[in-house]
């Protein structure tokens, strides 16, 4: 059973007993604050939204990289009853624009620097949204000014039961893209309390850990594996604006930081990275993996690396973040993305016959549970198409389960190659270039092929002297033949997103209009 509270009660619970504790600690600068001043202003931005005309259900979206700011914000709209979305801050405006005009949101959080390309995202929405900035700027409204207008000390100001967590949204997080135009996902207060309180029953985080928030806040694994599960636990979260791996690794030798969340291309720099053994990583007790596929081999790669276990969950925005989750309390399978969280259910289902496949073999992998959202934002169709009238979300992947049930995820079914019939997941062949001594990093695509209908096409990033042939040898001996390369491409570095996925659809049309420019040979 979990708590019937709104999410900014049940994450700022500690500030009851403990208002001194660090609740986050920014990063580059090294500002901290405590759970007192954090539950403090997330009061006093709730009451300013509300005295500045902020309704229950209002979207309030924000565009902003990490900081201490991004979550008092977050908190305020939602004690305040608003819904919050945050939208990736790395978008062109005409990427920004169907989203604001999808949820019409009246505020808009940014900070300075980003101004014009919010006023530039609202131009081409042709909606006409209150803009706060983060710190000060001319012609927009101030954080400053909406805290205060909630007065110093905003106890009570917001009444009681404004929110009722069982119904009312509290997220709209849009879905990563990665197949499609993103989706506006709607989660309520208690499907994101859920998640939360399914995360921290098997990761265990206590208010002496300290995690680093280098996923961006606007994609799940940011705002409720580490903000959500770190804060419920009473522990500190140090945020980082953007990704480096020097200022990465820097914060966790500064900061002492017990447990990092990150995704796959952090994990692969993690194991692999010169610049790793310049930092002293010795306060890391826990690294986790999500977001994307990470193989066996380089998580222990990493894990060796790293010296601390490397576990994996395996989730997606539909689910609010968590659908499965490595157990801190048990031995790590390697290649598993752990077990199901507490009160989900699970089938794995054969995308042809619609027959359970049980533990026999690899199917879609359906999934049940509190956590799931209520639906995508005006698309009926879309939302009916994703979870069935049974309650059961079609989640897209391919994955097996073990008799212990573990969980393997393989792939997307969207992204498999189909070679005469038989499919081939690009994860597994990806994983097997990046055991090659000379390839740092790889993708595989799919290029029409006369009579075999599709190929896999590995682009790779070399680290050492390799050629063509001998990568296709290589991944020849080690797959069966169906799975084998049929042609290669050099390049300087793969496409990812911010939530860690290759862009296979980036590279996909890249390849078809050549653009796929080969990287001069090592
Ligand atoms: P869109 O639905 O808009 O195309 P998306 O599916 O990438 O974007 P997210 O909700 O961020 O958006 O990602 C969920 C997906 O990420 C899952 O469906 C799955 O394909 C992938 N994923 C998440 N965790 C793992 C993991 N541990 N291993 C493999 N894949 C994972
Ligand atoms: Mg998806």
């Amino acid at each position: 059973r979990v708590p019937d509270v709104t999410v900014p009660e049940f994450l700022l619970a500690h500030a009851d007993e403990h208002p001194d504790a660090t609740a986050v600690v920014d990063g580059p600068s090294g500002r901290a604050v405590t759970y007192g001043e954090l539950r403090r202003d997330v009061r006093r931005c709730a009451a300013g939204l509300r005295a500045r005309g902020l309704r229950p259900g209002d979207v309030l979206a924000i565009v902003a990289p990490n900081g201490p700011e991004w979550l008092v914000a977050c908190f305020g709209a939602m004690a305040a009853g608003g819904v919050v979305s945050g939208i990736n801050p790395l978008y062109t405006a005409d990427e920004i624009a169907p989203q604001l005009r999808d949820h019409g949101a009246p505020v808009v959080v940014t900070i300075p620097p980003f101004l014009p390309l919010v006023r530039a995202a609202i131009a081409a929405a042709g909606t006409d949204p209150e803009v706060v900035v983060l710190g000060e700027a001319e012609g927009a409204t101030s954080f400053g000014a909406v805290l205060a207008a909630g007065g110093d000390d905003a106890d009570g100001e917001v009444p009681a039961g404004l929110v009722d967590p069982a119904r009312d949204l509290a997220l709209l997080p849009y879905s990563s893209g990665t197949t499609g135009l993103a989706k506006g996902v709607m989660l309520t207060h208690r499907a994101m309390v859920t998640n939360v309180e399914q995360m921290q029953s098997v990761m265990r985080l206590t208010s002496e850990d300290r995690s680093v928030a280098v996923a961006p806040f606007f994609h799940a694994v940011g705002l409720n594996v580490v903000a959500g599960v770190t804060l419920r636990a009473g522990g500190t979260v140090v945020t980082l604006p953007r990704f480096d791996l020097e200022a990465y690794l820097g914060v966790i030798e500064r900061h002492q930081v017990t447990v990092a969340v990150v995704v796959p291309p952090i994990a692969l720099a993690m194991a692999r990275h010169p610049a790793v053994d310049r930092y002293d990583l010795s306060s890391l007790r826990l690294l986790g993996s999500g977001a994307a596929p990470l193989s066996a081999d380089l998580q222990q790669e990493c894990a060796r690396r790293v010296g601390c276990p490397v576990g994996q969950g395996y989730g997606m925005t539909e689910a609010v973040a968590a659908i499965t989750l490595f157990d801190a309390t048990t031995p790590i399978v390697p290649g598993s993305v752990g077990v199901l969280l507490p009160g989900v259910e699970a089938r794995i289902v054969d995308p042809v016959t619609g027959d359970d496949v049980g533990t026999e073999g690899s199917g879609e992998l359906w999934v049940r549970g509190p956590q799931l959202m209520e639906g995508y934002l005006g698309n009926a169709s879309a939302t009916a198409a994703t979870i069935d009238p049974d309650g059961w979300l079609h989640t897209g992947d391919l994955a097996r389960c073990d008799a212990d049930g573990n969980v393997f995820v393989e792939d997307r079914l969207k992204e498999l190659v189909k070679v005469k019939g038989l499919q081939v997941a690009p994860a597994e062949l990806e994983a097997v270039l990046r055991t090659h001594p000379a390839i740092a990093d790889a993708a595989v695509i799919p290029v029409p092929d006369e009579r075999a209908g599709e190929r896999p096409k590995a682009v790779v990033v070399t680290s050492g002297p390799v050629g063509a042939e001998e990568i296709v040898a290589y991944v020849a001996e080690r797959v069966a033949p169906h799975k084998r390369i049929a042609d290669v491409v050099f390049v300087d570095a793969i496409p990812v997103s911010p939530s860690g996925k290759i862009l296979r659809r980036l590279l996909v049309a890249q390849d078809r209009a050549g653009a796929l420019a080969p990287a001069a040979p090592y």
